[in-house]
């Protein structure tokens, strides 16, 4: 794959399995060693280890704007 996976707080996400209700965009409203997503189709929010987040995430679909000194970030 050489598109690099990057995502982060705010960012507005397609998830490749949909939430039981339907929708598979998802608002990161959290990042640690685990994330915590919002559902947009129903407001739930789940917190998923990012070794699973990042099996079941697809793309960013809208970027939260960016500081500047997080692009040193790993
Ligand atoms: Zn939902």
């Amino acid at each position: 794959m050489a598109e690099a996976k990057t995502y982060g707080l705010g960012d507005v996400v397609l998830m490749k399995k949909p939430h039981p209700c339907g929708a598979n965009e998802m608002e990161i409203i959290r990042m640690g060693m685990d994330i915590r997503i919002k559902c947009r189709g129903c407001q739930h929010s789940v917190l998923v280890p990012r070794a699973k987040f990042e099996k079941r995430f697809k793309k960013v679909l809208i970027a939260a704007p960016k500081k500047e000194d997080e692009a040193a970030t790993e």
